[in-house]
């Protein structure tokens, strides 16, 4: 039978329950965060916003993983701020270097012309291996494995309003599987034969299509192109089961037989949502209408006045990406039905 419909708003009505009292109820999750060393002063800033708007009231662990040993200070000083318990994870060599199927040269080749094109991060190679983690292992690494869900924190972003409910527990009260604060369109250029791999994967594997699934949101004409919505992925709270599932694991060795991570550039924001939008239920997604958010270049920051002032927000609404021309949300809101929050015409 239908499930009834979630919104928003469900979220919202959960978010005047002080928080703190509920910490007794905490889920089984985590933060989790990829960085080098050389991030530790931007990913302080973000501890610090992640704490005093949310976190020193629940004390919920933190997970730090690297593709090289964290440093002492990085250590003691994320420990220092953190106020539940921190791990600290090094990413095994398989997890971060071809695969034996990828032609090396080819992908040289593909760097330097997609450097050649000034595309974002196109010659680089760690932030490929980094996309390709993201997308197929941080959830298994055995430091993850204890964990339900995690909440996935980037350095330098900011929230700007308290956060009372808990979002976890929200989750799997709630049956969610994955979470979002912004979305928009990914550059072409860094995905160009992404939709003719999950193609062949929803081919191969018809029985992991999801019925009543979010495909209206990634395509315009019921599957045979891809609009290049997506998830912005630097915030996220997600199903690790999920994530670990037969499903997202089919679907993850499929594009990663492929190559594009490494003969393209594809991110790690496209391959979950397109993950999530055909192998969940649309009900299954959920949009934080009240996490307000920033990373740069963008802001999520709740449209509804009465929002802000109960949430102690201090963002901007005018700088609010909800409902520009460049974002999706707009088309979430469509394909989902939702109202939109109160004052989102505002113009000042
Ligand atoms: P952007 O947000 O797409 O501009 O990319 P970021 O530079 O923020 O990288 C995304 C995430 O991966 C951040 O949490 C970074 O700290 C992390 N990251 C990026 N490159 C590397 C890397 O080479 N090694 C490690 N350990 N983390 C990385
Ligand atoms: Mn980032």
């Amino acid at each position: 039978f239908p499930r009834p419909a979630q919104t928003y708003k469900d979220f919202k009505a959960n978010q005047d329950q002080r928080s703190g009292a509920n910490a007794t109820e905490r889920v089984n999750a985590t933060f989790v965060t990829l960085a080098r060393n050389s991030d530790l002063w931007d990913m302080v800033k973000s501890i610090r916003t992640v704490e005093d708007r949310f976190n020193r009231d629940y004390n919920y662990d933190w997970v730090f993983l690297n593709d090289q040993e964290f440093d002492e200070e990085f250590k003691k000083l994320t420990t220092a701020l953190v106020s539940g318990k921190t791990h600290y994870g090094l990413i095994p060599k398989e997890h971060w270097s071809y695969p034996d199927w990828i032609d090396q040269d080819k992908a040289a080749e593909a760097r330097q012309e997609m450097d050649r094109k000034k595309i974002i991060y196109g010659g680089s190679e760690s932030y490929r291996h980094m996309c390709r983690y993201e997308s197929g292992f941080f959830f298994r690494h055995p430091l993850m494995m204890n964990y339900e869900y995690y909440w996935r924190v980037e350095p330098s972003i900011e929230l700007f309003c308290d956060i009372r409910a808990d979002p976890f527990r929200f989750m799997k009260e709630n049956d969610k599987k994955y979470s979002f604060v912004i979305s928009l369109y990914e550059y072409e250029a860094t995905i160009p034969s992404l939709w003719d791999s999950v193609k062949k994967f929803m081919q191969n594997h018809p029985e992991h299509i999801s019925e009543d699934n979010a495909m209206e949101f990634i395509s315009d004409n019921g599957g045979e192109t891809y609009n290049k919505c997506h998830f912005w992925s630097n915030f996220e709270i997600g199903s690790l089961e999920w994530l670990r599932s037969k499903q997202y694991i089919d679907y993850f060795e499929s594009l990663d037989q492929d190559g594009g991570f490494f003969y393209e550039r594809w991110g790690d924001a496209p391959v979950h949502s397109i993950a999530a939008a055909t192998m969940l239920r649309k009900d299954q997604i959920q949009f934080f209408h009240d996490i307000a958010y920033y990373h740069v270049p963008f802001t999520h920051c709740p449209n509804d006045e009465k929002t802000r002032l109960d949430l102690r927000c201090s963002c901007k609404p005018k700088d609010n990406f909800d409902w520009r021309d460049y974002s999706c949300t707009n088309k979430w809101f469509k394909v989902n039905h939702l109202e939109k929050p109160n004052g989102w015409d505002k113009k000042d």
